[in-house]
């Protein structure tokens, strides 16, 4: 018998979905953020406190995220820099 783990997975208009697969970002309802699964700064506040734990919402891609409200983490979600250049005019 095997016990499937459940996520809670957010829905571009906001409503909740159990799945039992968790999409492909991780989020934050609390501070309506979202990341991506491995996202260092999760992890570790998972590994503090339940309360992020309690917090932790799924999404199925990056465009429902955005569609239900979610900003991107400022660490993982990051834009790689790119160098600065000129426009010429
Ligand atoms: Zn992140």
């Amino acid at each position: 018998m095997t016990t499937e783990k459940l996520y809670q997975l957010i829905a571009a208009d906001g409503t909740r979905i159990t799945s039992t697969t968790p999409g492909l970002f991780g989020g934050y309802r609390k501070e309506r953020r979202y990341g991506r699964l491995d996202c260092k700064v999760a992890r570790r506040a998972l590994q503090n406190g339940a309360l992020y734990a309690q917090q932790r919402v799924f999404f199925a891609d990056e465009a429902t995220a955005i569609a239900a409200g979610y900003h991107p983490c400022p660490v993982c979600m990051n834009p790689t820099p790119k160098p600065r250049k000129r426009k010429k005019r």
